[in-house]
């Protein structure tokens, strides 16, 4: 059966181009994951439908009232379902969390906007905040992008190789690829290293780890650290 994925936000044609092409459009053609697209401005009430108002306590910007956000989240919830909400005080998202949700037949994601969504929404109706980052964007609209095409990797039959996500960096946490070539051999005097050539598997296997510990130890000590 497939994925069942609800992405609410305020700005649904935000989404119309990433989830019609590449591995999100050729994902739904398979029946493997279906997204639909929930406008949180649609439970708004009054003649106005606003959803926004100023904080209680002051401060600068607005923040999205609970009426909408929890009346929008209700109307697609079952007890299945996992509420995420994109946060940057959420959890910062790793491959692991992405393989774990990938699991889950029905996720919904929760976009905020203006200066994020009322602490009663995420008291009452979020399973989880994710970050997607340790910074902030104008609204979980990028973010959603981000988690919905890196869980769909791991869904089986999206990727045509069935081993792709699983060889690809941070598969095992603390691990980088090796680094790639392709045609041509030489380009501007520059050429492909000697053992990528040699068709000897075992050969090019260990030295595209090794050429991955590298970079992993020179980009990113801290997850070196860990794998010491
Ligand atoms: N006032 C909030 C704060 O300081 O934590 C930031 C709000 S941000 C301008 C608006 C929305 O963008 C958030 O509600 C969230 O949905 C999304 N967002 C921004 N940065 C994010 C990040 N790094 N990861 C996930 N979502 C993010």
């Amino acid at each position: 059966m497939a994925k069942q994925f609800h992405v609410l936000s305020l700005f649904p044609e935000y989404f119309s181009s990433p989830f019609s092409v590449s591995i999100l459009r050729r994902a739904q053609e398979k029946n493997l994951l279906s997204i639909e697209q929930v406008n949180i401005r649609d439970f708004a009430i009054g003649k106005h439908k606003k959803v926004d108002d100023r904080p209680f306590g002051g401060g600068p910007g607005m923040v999205m009232m609970p009426g909408p956000c929890i009346d929008a989240i209700r109307s697609v919830k079952t007890p299945q379902s996992k509420t995420i909400y994109l946060s940057p005080q959420g959890s910062l998202l790793n491959a692991k969390k992405c393989e774990e949700l990938a699991k889950e037949d029905h996720l919904i994601f929760v976009a905020g906007h203006y200066e994020g969504i009322d602490q009663r929404v995420i008291d009452e109706e979020v399973d989880e905040e994710i970050s997607i980052g340790n910074y902030v964007l104008p609204s979980g609209c990028a973010p959603t992008v981000v988690l919905i095409e890196a869980i769909a990797r791991f869904i089986p039959g999206v990727l045509g190789n069935e081993d792709g996500p699983y060889e690809d960096s941070f598969a095992g946490e603390t691990a980088f690829e090796g680094p790639q070539y392709t045609r041509p051999q030489e380009y501007e005097g520059l050429q492909v290293p000697e053992v990528l050539l040699s068709g000897h598997q075992k050969n090019i296997q260990q030295w595209r780890k090794e050429q991955g510990a590298v970079k992993l130890r020179k980009m990113r000590p801290d997850l070196w650290k860990i794998k010491e």
